[in-house]
């Protein structure tokens, strides 16, 4: 994540009491919305006492309640494909294992193959976007890359998912002065959104989607300097600019999802450019009991959305947490930006709805 308007409008008000129970119950979370059609199967308990009993027309009666119910719970489970938090964790641990991915480190180059592989096994078609940029302190060129996924490309709706891959080749606010030049390892900033995007990969090679999705990691987001936003998101900026792709319908950026103290309001410019999205997946989030999402319009911030809108007019929405871990303490752009600061329950909230979003429409 990007810049320093980080202040915030109003302040944080997380509901522990709430959180608590949605942790525990995160890996079910796929079924909720299924509550209603799953109840009946308390009926095939009560058949069976009767079946005990005999006669051919309970029996019967029997049969045609567990096909139908059957056949209602199997078809909620077709519906929407269950997110797991825990294979999207591991993609995290996955991407943090190359080190910093800062452009130009081992770690980069490592990460960029393991992701373009992962597309390559997964998607209906993989494009890589390369562009150049320039170290704003060390004044070396990057050629930089954003690696874009297609899956059913010809559908007539299409929804850009983005997140950044690449890491801050900095620790700028780390309470240690002496190793505020190294950089950092980017497990929520950097890696938590495309470990979301990467589980989401695998699930739509299992059951391809009702409608066009474009996976788009974006490259150069986090080279920006201190109070200049236009510095950072570069390689949305070269993907907007020189669109390699037709032009989607609507795009949802994640970015610094992966805290485990998740808190998700509503992004100020993201209600500005598509505030039936915003409406549409806060309304979700609310469906779906899933706690991180809050019902409050706050800070803004000039992150990948912003050049999607801006030069390609893709109405885009921003999906971040403003405050790592809390708004008491800091991770953001330090060494601690680590796995176990994050939590798979944070990239469980977030993935969920976004399958949900994808597949609400398939039959
Ligand atoms: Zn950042």
């Amino acid at each position: 994540m990007l810049t320093e308007c980080k202040q915030p409008f109003l302040l944080s008000t997380k509901n522990r009491s709430v959180r608590a129970p949605m942790e525990c119950a995160s890996d079910g979370i796929a079924q909720q919305s299924c509550r209603g059609q799953i109840r009946p199967r308390v009926k095939i308990t009560v058949g069976t006492r009767y079946l005990v009993a005999g006669g051919a027309m309970i029996r019967n009666n029997l049969i045609y309640i567990v096909t139908f119910v059957l056949t209602i719970f199997n078809g909620c489970q077709s519906t929407v494909p269950e997110f797991n938090s825990d294979r999207a964790f591991g993609f995290l641990e996955q991407q943090c294992d190359f080190g910093p991915r800062n452009p130009g480190s081992t770690g980069y180059y490592q990460c960029r193959d393991f992701l373009i592989g992962e597309l390559q096994a997964n998607a209906d078609t993989v494009i890589q976007q390369h562009f150049q940029l320039t170290d704003p302190i060390s004044g070396e060129e990057y050629q930089l890359t954003n690696l874009i996924g297609r899956f059913n490309p010809a559908a007539a709706k299409r929804l850009l998912l983005g997140a950044h891959w690449d890491t801050r080749p900095w620790a700028d606010h780390d309470p240690d002065v002496t190793r505020r030049m190294e950089p950092i390892l980017g497990a929520n900033d950097g890696a938590s959104g495309v470990a979301v995007l990467l589980e989401l990969v695998r699930l739509m090679k299992l059951k391809p989607p009702p409608i066009g999705v474009e996976i788009v990691f974006f490259d150069g987001e986090d080279l920006g300097q201190s109070g200049d936003p236009r510095s950072y998101a570069r390689g949305s900026l070269a993907f907007a600019s020189d669109l390699p792709i037709p032009k989607p319908d609507e795009a949802i950026i994640i970015d610094m999802i992966g805290d485990a103290d998740l808190s998700i309001p509503v992004e100020r410019y993201s209600m500005q450019q598509n505030p039936t999205l915003v409406r549409e997946l806060w309304g979700l989030a609310r469906e779906l009991d899933l706690p991180a999402f809050e019902n409050r319009v706050a800070n803004s911030i000039f992150d990948d959305h912003i050049p999607l809108w801006e030069q390609a007019q893709i109405p885009a929405v921003d999906l971040i947490d403003f405050f790592y871990p809390n708004r008491y303490m800091n991770f953001w752009h330090t060494h601690q930006d680590l796995p176990q600061n994050c939590s798979p329950v944070s990239l469980g909230q977030v993935g969920t709805l976004l399958t949900y979003y994808i597949y609400k429409d398939s039959g």
